[in-house]
């Protein structure tokens, strides 16, 4: 049996915008005493009116462009109606027909992931179960929320991961929110069904309640496993359509049927008459476009165009701010120094917090001028302490006499006085060549350690083939 997995995510994004997405309440909901920032808007109280935030519907589109969508000139909100008792207007405003951004798409090592769609909705309160009560907290509801849905492109958990982890990314790249899976401002719905033997179809099955980057892999994996063996059991239903909605219990590590067989005609969508159309000008999106920074993809072609490999690359493009003192440092193609400094940041720098204000690019190019008279060892140190007292570095090498003697006629008298003083060693070495180790140990103590080791070596090896 060929099994291949159709898996795509639904991405729901809350926007760090200040207020709510139709009312001026503040949209910050994290921590914050329940019901303290609502109003009669956000509470669906009868005859309350929405007013759209401006902002966040400019971060819908900012985001749409980041993600490579088309974005729509005219859109309209649209109610969908159901029932939750955190849902106090018993309706939704979203996007159904027409979202801001269509058609986008996302590249995980080289596999093309299409983005069908990113619109503007609001998020839901929370209910909070306690004990047997549940209580309803409204602070959430009305918050900005874009939905990110992907095609069905995914063919594993692993590369469900790897494009959330993109998604998140860019969204913090282009700051529209922090995008915390475990706080709760990224949310993720991942559908899943199976073709069998490039013929037969799974129903598919979309999973709800799954809170963390595991969770949404397992609930994969678990779900691949089901419907496989599900398959096995009944494959006289062949070509399935079927739709259900399944929720993920994480303690259980399994999913287990909510809903079956429910359309977008069963929340009876309809223009959401009380907010006329939201037209923005091909000017207005130009203008939103300008305000995008350098993306992860841009950044990691161009330090690949430094020679940089592709680890390093990504390395350096993981976080925004990283990257940005990378840039700061390296303003221009120049590989040898690239790879210099790549080692330094996600090396020894990478242990501390470092900050750009803090970072003087001059010091890097010094030291990297003299990086051939100085151990690597050294060049770590030097990095690290000039950081931590913004002292030039070449100061800080001569202060503690770290500059290794690369000066012949000075090792040539150290490794003599060393040959004259271990009689045993030379002869150790004459039978054995590869115990000159303890020769050049000498040396290199003699000297202070400043020795250059590789010349120290050099220089031994002459004086003992006389
Ligand atoms: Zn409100």
């Amino acid at each position: 049996m060929k099994i291949t997995p159709i898996i795509g995510l639904e991405v729901h994004v809350e926007l760090a915008t200040k207020s709510k997405m139709f009312c001026g309440c503040d949209a910050s909901h994290f921590h914050a005493e329940p019901n303290t920032h609502t109003c009669p808007v956000c509470l669906g109280l009868p005859g309350a009116l929405p007013v759209p935030n401006k902002v966040a519907c400019e971060w819908c589109i900012k985001l749409g462009l980041a993600l490579g969508c088309s974005i729509n000139q005219e859109t309209f909100f649209e109610r969908k109606n159901y029932f939750y008792p955190d849902l106090a207007k018993s309706y939704q405003i979203t996007q159904l027909q027409k979202p801001f951004a269509i058609n986008g798409k996302i590249t995980i090592n080289g596999h093309e992931i299409r983005i069908n769609r990113a619109h503007m909705e609001e998020d839901t309160g929370k209910s909070v179960h306690v004990n047997d009560s549940t209580l309803l907290d409204f602070n959430r509801s009305g918050v900005p929320l874009v939905e990110i849905v992907s095609g069905p492109d995914i063919k594993s958990a692993e590369e469900a991961k790897e494009y959330l982890n993109k998604i998140q990314q860019i969204i913090r790249y282009i700051g529209v929110s922090d995008a915390d899976i475990e706080k709760g401002s990224m949310r993720c719905e991942p559908t899943v069904n199976l073709c069998i033997d490039d013929q037969y179809y799974t129903p598919l099955a979309e999973i709800k309640n799954v809170a963390s980057l595991t969770g949404v892999m397992n609930a994969i994996n678990y779900e691949i496993k089901r419907q496989s063996e599900q398959f096995e059991i009944d494959h006289q239903e062949k070509n399935s359509t079927n739709k259900t909605t399944r929720g993920w219990n994480a303690e259980k590590s399994e999913t287990f049927l909510q809903r079956e067989k429910e359309g977008s005609a069963d929340y009876r969508y309809f223009p959401e008459p009380d907010i006329p159309p939201i037209i923005f000008t091909p000017e207005q999106i130009e203008a939103i476009k300008a305000t995008l920074p350098e993306l992860p993809d841009d950044k990691i072609n161009k330090y690949k165009s430094y020679g940089l490999s592709d680890y390093d690359a990504n390395q350096l493009a993981d976080d925004k701010s990283f990257s940005e003192i990378f840039d700061k440092i390296v303003t221009q193609n120049d590989p040898g120094y690239a790879k210099f400094v790549t080692n330094l940041l996600i090396g020894p720098l990478k242990t501390i917090s470092i900050e750009i204000e803090k970072i003087n690019p001059e010091y890097f190019k010094k030291l990297f001028d003299k990086k051939s008279e100085l151990s690597s060892t050294a060049i770590k140190d030097i990095i690290l302490e000039s950081y931590q007292t913004n002292q030039d570095p070449i100061a800080i090498a001569t202060q503690k006499n770290l500059f290794q003697v690369s000066d012949t006629g000075a090792l040539e008298k150290i490794a003599q006085q060393v040959i004259d003083a271990n009689p045993k060693a030379v002869a150790d070495y004459q039978k054995n060549p590869l115990s000159i180790g303890f020769l050049l140990g000498q040396v290199m103590r003699a000297s202070g350690g400043s020795a250059n080791p590789q010349l120290a070596k050099e220089v031994l090896e002459k004086l003992l083939s006389i």
